[in-house]
């Protein structure tokens, strides 16, 4: 594409263009013409990451773009890149439009080479500067762009700190790093063939390169598949005057968030190291200080940063993080963007926003991302729970998590994938530890603070972190940590509770918790939002208690099978294999007893709210002696020559089950074919309903009985079920002489009553979508099968986006909803409609429901709060701000 404009300067964008600049570029850009002391750059633009991608090369006219803006940037500046008397020197960043923090690369200190290295250190007085700035460029550029080993280069630094017998970084002299840019360079033509490049151009341009193809690399994609950002974006980079934290005592580099990204508190939260560069506060390598102890040792700087910080907010009115360096007692700001939070924090900090008339209720709702709410659902120690805190160390992500001490990403997701529940303990984390972290329950490590690596995944993972605890001292060869004289080894226990800080040897008990204040004000504000309503999937009186407690308005689908299960279950084989009505009729009546209590207790739990229960859904042989095992038993009795009446009903028992047995039974006896087969399974169930009805209305309780049909696929079968049920509902309340009102629906599973919808809201008030079976039968799906077997393989080979059983396939089973609930309605204009299954947890789907006009979902107790932010969230038009 001739004539394409790929490059933008600094003054050139804004926030809004960052799908074009990404989201650092626009950023950048935005500070910059807010006036704020940003070093001068420039942008190329995400649209020639996607060009290049595409060609495999470069588009034909970015070379000659980027040294169009790379001579603009020289005349501004003064100074040229690569000059022998006072150089200038740019790093290239990525940034693409969502933050991906260190998952892609960047490198620092570009436009050094033997010539100009000679000019920095004359121009600032400071030789070694000048070295130290040069070698961190050959090891940056070595491992990102010529793909040398980076502990390559890290053992050569340690070989040079031995030999001289010093301990820090800091301790190596001008001479020592001259010398380990010799090496470095050895590195470089050994391991990649060819001269580390010592021409700008060619720098800049092979830096550009690998950029763009780091979109690619794994921890770019893993980060990307986590959470949920669309592979064709491509990401900007940014060309950006360097300024130089490593230039002394009145210099430095910190990070900082404008609030406590993990509590939400109003005040600056973040971290500085004196005399550093770049990537050196988050990675851990000096424990960093408070930005508060910079007020002392350079307060105008303070000053100025608490004021640009307050700047930030007031204009993005949200919380900022920023990068700064303060070079020589200058303050430069290198990145701002809206910053990640934890739940607590990001309700904290929404409520807070509200009464500083900042933003307003719906913005504050808007901004909460439902699926974050999750967090604050986490377990917690007990706090009866008495344990022996073996040490503490950062709060860095809030939650508390037990589980076996791993020290490798490797070896964590190993041990989840059998099942393990496992902490993963590191010194710190980097990029290439996110798959351990994702399948780790918690982390542990033992430098750096808020800001590091570890603290800032895990806070966007929502999983507990504890950080710096720096009494723990890992042995990785001989797989344990130390805590003065406490040895853990890999495989042991510990507890982490990343609210307090607090490591524990040993399990401590966890405890769900109850939310906070400033939850039921976002979600309150939520309510008064949004249209549909939330009910929860519950089939105890102890979910329904939960649901309730998160906010449920009632039932939307409560399960009766597990009434049928663990010690009931012989009465149901009783009642299957009955070779006398007096016989079935004695084990139904027994049934029915049981049923009757189980649903006074929920109905009193839910009183006043509409309960949704559905009759038996499962194959009739569920509730049967296994068939293999049955036929062992037989054929060892009769090996055994037990005698013939010991035998006989266990032969009978074999020749029942047999006949029952089905090939597919997901397909076969099951839901209304049940109800049709063996008719005094549902009566039962129906009578047992509105008995419990009502006793419960006689008790001056407030029952609202929905009874819900499984599985139909065919109105007839509807019909019949519903006059025998009716009947039976008119002879309870002619025994009982009181009066219930009830509703009769049924579950929309099957794609033929999704089409032939019209016809069945003859029969039914109300439908609710089972979509978990919708989608096994819309695609053709086992779930259990096609999850365990090659569902991972389409979502990497991008054949689907996402998993149709965690969110709804829109184009095809939300066609079929949207198909059925207008096909309803045009029949029975007051036909409520409602969705039922784990679709009803997820935020994107709950939008979705809305927009066809559901009038309620239901989901488990535990994601009521995300249903109903949800929900909110369609109405007021938009999702979270972050994403
Ligand atoms: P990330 O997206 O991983 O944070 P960045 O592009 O922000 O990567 O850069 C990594 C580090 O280098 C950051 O600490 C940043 O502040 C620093 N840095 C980037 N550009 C410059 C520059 N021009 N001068 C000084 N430091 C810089
Ligand atoms: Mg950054
Ligand atoms: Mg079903």
């Amino acid at each position: 594409m001739a004539g394409t404009k790929y490059v933008y300067d600094f003054e050139e964008g804004g926030r809004e263009m960052k799908f074009l600049l990404g989201g650092k570029g626009a950023n950048l850009a935005e500070m910059t013409n807010m006036g704020l002391p940003v070093p001068p750059g420039f942008t190329v633009s995400t649209d020639a990451c996607k060009a290049y991608l595409a060609a495999g090369g470069f588009p034909e006219s970015l070379v000659e773009e980027i040294a169009e803006h790379v001579a603009g940037l020289e005349k501004k500046m003064g100074k040229n890149l690569g000059d022998s008397l006072d150089p200038l020197m740019v790093s290239v960043r990525s940034g693409a439009a969502f933050s991906m923090p260190g998952m892609m690369d960047t490198i620092l200190n570009l436009g050094l080479n033997d010539v100009s290295v000679e000019g920095l250190a004359k121009q600032a007085e400071n030789p070694r500067f000048a070295y130290d700035s040069y070698r961190r460029f050959i090891q940056m550029f070595g491992k990102v762009v010529m793909s040398v080993p980076a502990e390559r280069f890290e053992h050569a630094i340690e070989a040079a700190k031995k030999a001289k017998g010093v301990e820090m970084d800091t301790d190596l002299d001008a001479g020592d790093m001259k010398a380990l840019v010799e090496t470095f360079k050895g590195i470089v033509r050994e391991s990649a063939g060819r001269d580390f490049p010592t021409e700008p151009m060619e720098q800049l341009k092979l830096s550009v390169t690998a950029v763009f193809s780091s979109w690619n690399n794994r921890r770019a994609i893993d980060y990307r598949r986590l959470y949920k950002i669309s592979d064709d974006l491509g990401t900007a980079v940014n060309i950006c005057t360097m300024v130089y934290g490593n230039k002394g005592g009145n210099s430095g580099t910190g990070v900082s968030f404008t609030r406590d990204p993990a509590t939400g508190a109003n005040q600056a939260y973040g971290d500085y190291l004196f005399n550093a560069q770049g990537e050196d506060v988050v990675a851990g390598i000096r424990t960093p200080l408070h930005i508060d102890d910079l007020k002392e040792a350079l307060p105008d700087c303070y000053a100025q940063l608490i004021g640009i910080m307050k700047t930030l907010e007031n204009h993005y009115r949200d919380m900022c993080d920023i990068e700064f360096t303060v070079e020589q007692g200058t303050l430069y700001m290198l990145q701002t963007r809206v910053g990640k939070r934890t739940a607590g924090a990001a309700l904290k900090i929404a409520v807070d926003m509200v009464a500083e008339g900042l933003i307003s209720k719906d913005e504050a709702v808007s901004r909460i991302e439902p699926e974050q709410l999750d967090q604050l659902l986490h377990p917690q120690f007990d706090p009866k729970a008495t344990y022996p805190v073996l040490t503490k160390g950062m709060n860095a992500s809030p939650g508390a998590a037990v589980g076996k001490v791993v020290f490798d990403a490797d070896d964590a997701e190993a041990a989840a994938a059998r099942g393990e529940k496992v902490i993963l303990v590191r010194e710190e984390t980097t990029p290439d530890d996110l798959h351990g972290m994702i399948a780790a329950k918690g982390i542990l490590t033992s430098r750096g603070g808020k800001t590091s690596h570890a603290a800032v995944v895990a806070r966007g993972m929502g999983k507990p972190c504890v950080c710096g605890a720096d009494a723990v001292r890992i042995s990785y060869s001989e797989k344990l940590f130390k805590v003065g004289d406490t040895v853990i080894k890999e495989g042991d226990l510990i507890s982490i509770d990343g609210t307090t800080g607090r490591v524990v040897g040993g399990a401590v008990d966890l405890v769900e918790p109850s939310p906070t204040g400033d939850f039921g004000t976002v979600l309150g504000w939520a309510d008064e939002a949004r249209h549909m309503q939330v009910r929860a999937n519950a089939d105890t009186p102890g979910d329904a208690r939960k649901a309730r407690e998160f906010g449920a308005e009632g039932i939307g689908l409560c399960r009766t099978e597990h009434m049928f299960l663990g010690e009931r279950r012989p009465i149901v084989e009783r009642v299957i294999l009955a070779t006398s009505e007096a016989e079935e009729k004695e084990a139904l009546a027994k049934l029915l007893d049981l049923q009757r209590s189980d649903f006074v207790e929920i109905f009193e739990v839910m009183d006043g709210l509409p309960v949704t229960i559905r009759l038996l859904d499962p194959p009739l042989h569920e509730f049967l002696p296994g068939l293999v095992d049955l036929a062992v038993e037989v054929a060892v009795m009769e090996a055994k020559g037990v005698p013939e009446a010991e035998l006989k009903p266990r032969r009978s028992l074999l020749a029942q089950v047999n006949k029952m047995h089905e090939a597919n039974p997901m397909l076969g006896l099951r839901g209304v074919r049940l109800g049709i087969m063996h008719p005094a399974l549902f009566r039962m169930q129906v009578r047992a309903i509105m008995e419990a009805a009502c006793l419960r209305k006689k008790a001056g309780g407030d029952p609202r009985v929905e009874i819900m049909i499984p599985l139909v696929a065919e109105v007839e079968e509807l019909r019949q079920i519903r006059a025998e049920s009716e009947a039976e509902i008119a002879a309870v309340l002619a025994e009982r002489g009181i009066q219930v009102d009830y509703m009769i629906g049924t579950m929309i599973e099957l794609p033929r009553a999704a089409l032939t919808a019209g016809e069945i809201a003859e029969e039914a008030e109300f439908f609710s979508f089972g979509t978990n079976d919708l989608t096994q039968t819309t695609w053709g799906f086992s779930r259990d099968d096609v999850e365990a077997k090659f569902l991972p393989l389409y979502l990497d080979r991008r054949i689907l986006k996402s998993n149709p059983f965690e969110t709804l396939d829109q184009a095809g089973v939300g066609r079929l909803i949207s198909l059925g609930v207008e096909a309803g309605r045009a029949t029975r204009p007051d036909l409520k409609v409602g969705l039922c299954g784990e679709h009803g947890g997820d935020s994107d789907s709950v939008k979705f429901c809305h927009k066809v006009g559901l009038n309620y979902v239901s989901c488990s107790p535990y994601r009521v709060p995300l249903a109903r932010l949800a929900a909110a969230q369609a109405v007021l038009g938009e999702g979270s701000s972050s994403k």
